[in-house]
């Protein structure tokens, strides 16, 4: 059971010592057909402080934590999710998000049960209307693994049993009698441990009623068990599309070939994947961690689709980091790998205000009629920000077209403002330096290489005078073949 690798995960999934999925001592004779069976894994799951004690290296203090904090926040882990724990490593980031520790215990004191309010937005069991178009229905509290920094961890104290037939009766009535709800979220909890039956009684209920146009469904199980993603349990969803799936990785070591396999089966059913992940210190609060997962996402065609700044629930405060380090990392992602490797970063409102987006600063300062924006790479450029006028417009008195004054270099944000310049590129950019080395070849950058051979003139029987190669404008012809594949 391998993670998935790539170049740029290399720090990320199995090393050399821990090739493959380490099946703890307690586990290793198991076969792979038990592994791999939801019952087993359910039948297994590590409940206690006694049972991680016989997997991991705790302290006595560590134990005693852990059976308090299991009395008031519940814990659970599945054989599986918790296999990909390093056992070495008391910092490991898949144990911070899912085995109460020490600190847990501390930050009780701090942080709210229900951050986001839902509780104040709710019109029938379960059923959350927050935004204008759209609802939360949370169908159980049952999760096969639970994780501490949870927003609806409150639930975990009562039953998990999922809803009876007449909440899940009533929250239907009240979506069938609003026309306005185009799109329903069924959320938990985890919806697909529910069992098949239950499961599609709601799906069917949401789909009868003719203005909802789609159902999302919000479920960690192709993380944590991702063997619950069966041939069954997709045939049915497939049966209510459009359905979207929104799972929730946090880090590249949760991509493994088991959640590859599952996300797999899921595309194949026509139903697209989304992930949320959360902003978790110690976990993935880095870039190059970030980096590895967005990436290492799409490699399994699964989109990263939002970043959630870790709402202020009770017991996460040594989870949660600043804004600013979100934005850090979103200043690192943004231009430096894939458009749509990029998740939107948003911070959810306290007490039920919603989702606000936010990005790093790329207008740096406004005149009347320009803009002076900022890209990835720190080049401001002034943007004329005015509706495109007429040719006509632009004639002098003398019948001539008025032409933009003569640009020279910007020395500050003021020239770009008063439209003397129109970019200020810092020193050394990789990106420049190769246009320039380019501009000093012209016959390998362009024409050379855009002209058919057949159409390409003979050569002249004296060879012109070229251009002497420096190692600079070597590299930049190397790397324009490459671009055009010659
Ligand atoms: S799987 Fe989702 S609902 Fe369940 S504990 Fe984790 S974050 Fe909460």
């Amino acid at each position: 059971m391998d993670r998935l690798r790539s170049p740029e995960a290399s720090g990320f999934g199995p090393s050399g010592s821990r090739a493959g999925r380490q099946r703890y001592d307690a586990w290793r004779d198991i076969p792979s057909s038990q592994w791999l069976s939801v019952r087993w894994q359910l039948q297994n799951t590590v409940r206690t402080a006694a049972d991680v004690g016989r997997l991991l290296p705790l302290s006595d203090a560590e134990q005693a934590s852990i059976d308090r904090l299991g009395q008031s926040y519940r814990f659970a882990v599945t054989p599986y999710y918790f296999s990909l724990i390093d056992p070495e490593d008391p910092h490991d980031p898949i144990r911070r998000m899912i085995v109460p520790s020490i600190e847990e215990e501390v930050d009780l004191e701090l942080g709210e049960v229900d951050p986001l309010g839902e509780k104040a937005d709710q019109v029938a069991p379960g059923l959350t209307h927050r935004y204008p178009d759209r609802v939360l229905f949370v169908v159980t509290s049952f999760c096969t693994s639970y994780c501490r920094f949870c927003i609806r961890k409150r639930n975990w104290r009562g039953s998990d049993a999922a809803r009876s037939t007449e909440e899940v009766d009533q929250a239907l009535a009240y979506i069938r009698s609003h026309p306005e709800i185009r799109d329903v979220l069924v959320s938990g909890g985890d919806p697909l441990t529910l069992p098949l039956s239950q499961l599609e009684y709601v799906l069917r209920g949401i789909r009868e009623i003719p203005h909802v146009e789609i159902v999302r469904i919000g479920s960690r199980e192709p993380v944590m068990l991702p063997m619950r993603i069966e041939p069954e349990l997709v045939a049915m969803l497939e049966r209510y599309s459009p359905l979207w799936v929104n799972t929730h990785f946090n880090h590249p070591n949760e991509l493994t070939q088991e959640a590859a396999a599952a996300i797999d089966r899921l595309l194949r059913a026509g139903i697209p994947v989304n992930n949320q992940s959360v902003l978790l210190a110690g976990v993935n609060d880095s870039l190059e961690v970030m980096k590895a997962l967005v990436q290492g996402l799409l490699r399994i065609r699964v989109r990263p689709y939002y970043l959630y700044h870790c709402d202020d629930v009770k017991g996460t405060a040594h989870l949660r980091t600043s804004i600013r380090r979100g934005l850090e990392i979103l200043e690192g992602l943004r231009g430096h790998t894939t458009g749509f490797a990029v998740p939107t970063y948003v911070v959810d409102a306290p007490d039920g205000g919603g989702k606000i987006p936010l990005m790093p600063n790329y207008l740096v300062s406004q005149g009347e009629r320009t803009l002076v924006l900022r890209n990835f790479e720190g080049v401001l450029v002034s943007v004329a920000d005015e509706a495109p006028v007429a040719a006509a417009a632009k004639i002098n008195g003398d019948g001539q077209l008025r032409r933009r004054r003569t640009r020279r270099p910007a020395q500050s944000v003021s020239d770009l403002l008063a439209d003397e310049s129109q970019r200020l590129v810092p020193a050394g950019l990789p990106h420049y330096e190769r246009r320039e080395a380019l501009r000093s070849e012209p016959e390998t950058a362009g024409a050379a290489a855009s002209v058919s051979p057949a159409a390409r003139p003979e050569p002249p029987s004296t060879p012109a005078p070229r251009t002497p190669r420096t190692p600079r404008t070597r590299r930049a012809a190397r790397d324009l073949r490459v671009i055009q594949g010659s």
